[in-house]
């Protein structure tokens, strides 16, 4: 009889222990519903005035609001994230208002070098271009590299000559040359330095799909002024693109330079891989702690569905959408 009260009493005490956990709020993160797909998209960081006239603010949140229904249009009909990065991508670069495709930065030589790249988080097979100039959507030519070569990187010259095996649509240089873009080479001339200030626009995606796959892409014309076949993060796997089922998705904007010393995106993937820090936390770290004030932003969605979207200049052109009703562009803090 003893023996029974005993019982019964130690499994009251384990009840009653498991309701004050949960009721304290102290549900493990498996716990909480995972959205069946998740999707963030960036159009640069940098220096945005705040008191840009109101019709450009609307027309930034109207074509970032534009690229996120279709990525979710994608995703919510069963679409790969594949598919769902690229098509989001394209649509940036072909809006002049990004720093991708047509709208791109100009070289000091007054031309377009563009950077692309594009990894499927699935396998972790990749693509990437640097220093096309006659490809409308370079983050299409990426992918093809990624699907019909046995290679990763390809640049230049080289990347033309393979595009002409493609059906890739292709397009002249000047085509990609707006009057704003002309205007902040001049003033970069007269100061003689490649400028950040005005290297903001560069666009990227991160999804998850329904069926549990990561992918990301990235698109840029790189910085003003820049001269030497200069390369930034963006076509490089690691530093501005990452991803990996295991972890997340990462896709990143910046002071170039910056991001490729520290594998940002690659870094992100391990903090969440080898620490097991949240998606939220890791990307934080890596935003305020390694990188410097000024130096740009990132986002990335975890195998979970976590969305972040973090930055350290003033703004960031951004957008999230995920199969719980999330819906919402921002630009400032
Ligand atoms: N990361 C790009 C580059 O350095 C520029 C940017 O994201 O603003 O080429």
């Amino acid at each position: 009889m003893n023996g029974l009260l005993t019982t019964l009493l130690a499994c009251c005490l384990v009840l009653s222990v498991g309701c004050a956990a949960v009721a304290d709020g102290e549900m493990s993160p498996r716990d909480h519903p995972s959205p069946a797909w998740a999707l963030a998209l960036h159009g640069g960081a940098g220096v945005i005035p705040k008191d840009l006239p109101a019709d450009q603010i609307d027309g930034y949140r109207q074509v970032l609001r534009a690229a996120l229904v279709e990525g979710r249009r994608r995703l919510e009909s069963g679409g790969s994230a594949l598919d769902a990065v690229e098509a989001v991508v394209r649509r940036l670069e072909d809006d002049p208002r990004f720093n991708a495709g047509k709208g791109a930065v100009f070289t000091h030589d007054a031309t377009h070098e563009l950077d692309a790249s594009i990894m499927d988080g699935r396998d972790l097979s990749c693509g990437a271009v640097t220093g096309v100039r006659t490809i409308r959507h370079p983050i299409t030519l990426a992918r093809r590299v990624m699907e019909n070569t046995r290679h990763v990187f390809l640049m230049g010259d080289g990347a033309e000559e393979f595009a002409d095996t493609t059906k890739v649509e292709r397009v002249p240089n000047h085509y990609f040359s707006t009057a704003k873009r002309r205007r902040s080479l001049e003033k970069a001339l007269r100061r003689d330095d490649a400028s950040t200030e005005t290297r903001k626009g560069t666009v990227g995606c991160v999804a998850l799909d329904k069926m549990g796959n990561l992918a990301a892409a990235t698109s840029t014309g790189g910085m003003t002024n820049k001269r030497w076949g200069r390369i930034g993060d963006s076509p490089v796997i690691g530093a501005g693109t990452w991803a990996d089922n295991n972890n997340c998705a990462v896709s990143c904007t910046g002071t170039g330079e910056e991001y490729i010393r520290r594998s940002v995106a690659r870094d992100l993937g391990a903090l969440v891989e080898y620490r097991a820090m949240t998606l939220e936390d890791a990307a934080r770290h890596i935003v305020f702690d390694k990188l410097e004030r000024g130096d740009g932003g990132l986002i990335a969605v975890s195998a979970r569905g976590e969305i972040a979207m973090i930055f350290n200049t003033k703004g960031m052109f951004r957008g999230a959408a995920n199969s719980m009703g999330r819906f919402d562009i921002a630009i400032w803090e």
